[in-house]
């Protein structure tokens, strides 16, 4: 599998060639009828990845179609749980076999470190065994007190075709969100990944052959937004629009796809805070906040970008924040050593580092970083951990996602003020509390408006457990039983078993 070259240097696996990708549609390969190409260029090493099929409004309609029928025919929506579960399984297993290359495309494509894109790939195949269990647990209500001769039953069905259209900063965990969970409820699916990162979805299409999905069950699409997204959100023959990506982005696709009506789920953007008590374990705290902040480059819609500590300890609290800081490992994302790696384009190294002149401008401290970095040996796509305090929460860099290493240093003194700053926010993703007091947590996970509350902790996650956003960071969830109940839909069947009921009939 992977047609894939790669030297190994020290410790270091380089790839040496880009990799081709091509659409994956009706469980064929094809290229996009205009022969158009676009190249993904690594923002660490500036070295082309992968040379990708650039996708237009035919392919898109094209794999829609082949959804479409693999739906209706019931070649995947009406075999067994069982059937679905032991497909999803073998797919899980070759993730495994191939997470060392699909791990390093992912770190050439993003930038972001060999070790956070090993645990990505071959931790999301414990998404896809999880789904597999979840094939098997389908069902729905019976309702048996409506009197002698009726009976009603409630069944859950697959909602039909879902287009699932994924951002870069983890495009195969994000994946593995939604599609085993869409196919073990027996939808068909067409998937669009970023066009910055399209090289492990694509390749993902090997496995699903060999893991003997019938064609036309998952098709894959690779291009930009507009046109491929664009008719993946509108077009009539689909059922569900599965998106993670930013807020400006899913509003634009629940627009689109209100005109099918057609039901939309939206993981988005978010402007998270962990909140620091004084009687919390501090160096523990002081480790989650330096993880939360720096972890994928802050390239990540959990990032906790706001820190919120309490007057007594912020002096000690950020300087303890600033010295691990300055010590995460930075540098080439290749080398297994590396915690944090480059940023994925210019573009957004120029906007990260607008947030922070803007605030430095405007009277804020920065403590640590500020700078765009070149790196010696690869290329200037990397930011300096930075970390940045007296601000006040109405400047931008407050209150709006860096999506980038850049931490905001805020403080409180009751929980009062505490809950309020974290909850003056457009987006509801996570939060965070530190305390030992069970009260304290429970009070500010009781009044926190984010659609998960860490307590003593940061970022865990697991395919058992509902994850997704409230106010502008989202709608539906993903994971566990909620995730799973996205992808079905309700249909009532109330029947008649005896004849009781007067007729109706007057005529002779
Ligand atoms: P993005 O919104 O720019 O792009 C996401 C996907 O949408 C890409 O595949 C893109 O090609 C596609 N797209 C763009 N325009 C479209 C259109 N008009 N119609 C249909 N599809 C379109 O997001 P991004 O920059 O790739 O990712 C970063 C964002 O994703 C951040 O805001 C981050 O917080 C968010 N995110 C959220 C979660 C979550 O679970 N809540 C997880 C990861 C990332």
């Amino acid at each position: 599998m992977l047609d894939m070259k790669i030297i190994i240097e020290g410790e270091i696996a380089v790839p040496v060639e880009p990799v081709t990708l091509r659409h994956f549609i009706d469980g064929g390969w094809c290229d996009s009828v205009d022969g158009a190409v676009s190249e993904r260029v690594s923002p660490s090493h500036g070295v082309v990845v992968s040379r990708a099929a650039k996708g237009g409004k035919a392919e898109a309609e094209a794999a829609i179609a082949a959804a479409r029928r693999a739906f209706d025919d019931g070649r995947w929506s009406r075999i067994s749980g069982r059937e679905r579960a032991k497909v999803l399984l073998k797919v899980a297993d070759l993730i495994e076999r191939e997470t060392e290359r699909l791990a390093i495309l992912e770190t050439m494509e993003s930038g972001k470190p060999i070790g956070q894109s090993r645990g990505e790939v071959g931790g999301s195949a414990d998404l896809w065994r999880y789904a597999a269990s979840l094939a098997r647990t389908v069902h729905g209500d019976s309702h048996d007190t409506l009197g002698e001769d009726m009976l009603a039953m409630v069944l859950k069905e697959p909602i039909g075709v879902v287009s699932i259209i994924t951002p870069w900063n983890f495009p195969f965990w994000i994946l593995g969100q939604k599609l085993p969970f869409a196919l073990a409820a027996g939808c068909t699916c067409v998937v669009k990944p970023s066009e910055m990162t399209p090289a492990t979805t694509a390749l993902l299409a090997e496995l699903l052959v060999e893991a003997g999905l019938p064609a036309g069950v998952c098709n894959i699409v690779l291009g930009y937004g507009a046109p491929v997204g664009a008719v993946m959100s509108e077009h009539p023959l689909v059922d569900m629009v599965s998106f993670t990506g930013s807020t400006a982005v899913g509003k634009m696709i629940s627009a689109t796809a209100s005109g099918t009506l057609k039901k939309v789920a939206l993981e988005l953007g978010g402007k998270n805070a962990q909140v620091i008590f004084p009687d919390a374990d501090l160096e523990d705290a002081a480790d989650a906040v330096t993880f939360g902040v720096h972890f994928n480059v802050g390239q990540c819609c959990n990032s906790s970008s706001r820190v919120i500590v309490h007057d007594d300890i912020a002096e000690a609290f950020t300087a303890r924040v600033v010295e691990l800081s300055r010590h995460v490992a930075f540098g080439n994302p290749l080398n297994p050593a590396t915690q944090v790696g480059a940023i994925v384009t210019p573009e957004h190294q120029r906007k990260i580092d607008s947030y922070v002149q803007e605030a430095a401008a405007a009277g804020a401290q920065v403590e640590l970083g500020g700078n765009p970095l070149d790196v010696e040996g690869l290329g200037p796509q990397f930011y300096q951990p930075t970390i940045v305090t007296n601000l006040t929460p109405d400047m931008a860099i407050a209150r709006e996602e860096v999506f980038g290493p850049v931490l905001s240093v805020l403080t409180f003194r009751t929980m009062e003020e505490a809950l309020a700053l974290v909850n003056d926010s457009a987006y509801g993703l996570s939060a965070g509390v530190w305390s030992r007091d069970v009260h304290t947590c429970l009070a500010f996970a009781r009044g926190a408006g984010a659609g998960t509350v860490w307590t003593n902790t940061w970022m865990d996650g697991f395919p058992e457990v509902a994850f997704g956003g409230m106010r502008q960071s989202g709608q539906g969830r993903e994971n566990g039983r909620y995730g799973f109940e996205e992808f079905l839909e309700v249909k009532s069947v109330v029947m008649r078993v005896g004849r009781t009921r007067a007729p109706w009939v007057n005529a002779p």
